[in-house]
């Protein structure tokens, strides 16, 4: 195969390197690694930033349980950082009731402004 001269793709680096390889665009494996992990973040910002917001409803979810909560106003979750503008698609029960999964809590909407709190019954 024919030795050809490139440029490293990872935006961080650029340097020149020799290859017969036509699928290598990066001068070594952490380079590629970098520049994929660079891309990423672009690529998937949106992605990143609803999966913070989920993980981090998760912990307020679980630590008012843990707290011995039964109900919370969506005023207090929002107080404590709660986003629930993540588009997160309720369960129903079979009351026809709304519900939503945050990591092993349920919140049951019980009124417009409040949710029940309760553990999801593992198998
Ligand atoms: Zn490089």
């Amino acid at each position: 195969m024919k030795k050809e001269t490139r440029f490293c793709i990872n935006p961080e680096c650029g340097e020149p390197f020799d290859t017969t390889n036509p699928k290598k665009f990066n001068c070594n494996i952490s380079c590629k690694n970098r520049g994929a992990y660079l891309r990423s973040l672009i690529d998937f910002r949106l992605e990143r930033s609803m999966y913070k917001a989920f993980i981090k409803n998760i912990r307020i979810v679980k630590d008012l349980f843990e707290r011995g909560f039964k109900k919370v106003t969506c005023e207090t979750l929002n107080m404590m950082g709660f986003d629930d503008n993540l588009g997160i698609i309720p369960e129903k029960d079979k009351f026809g009731r709304s519900y939503f999964i945050y990591g092993k809590i349920a919140l049951l909407l019980v009124s417009p402004e409040e949710y029940e709190l309760y553990l999801i019954n593992q198998k």
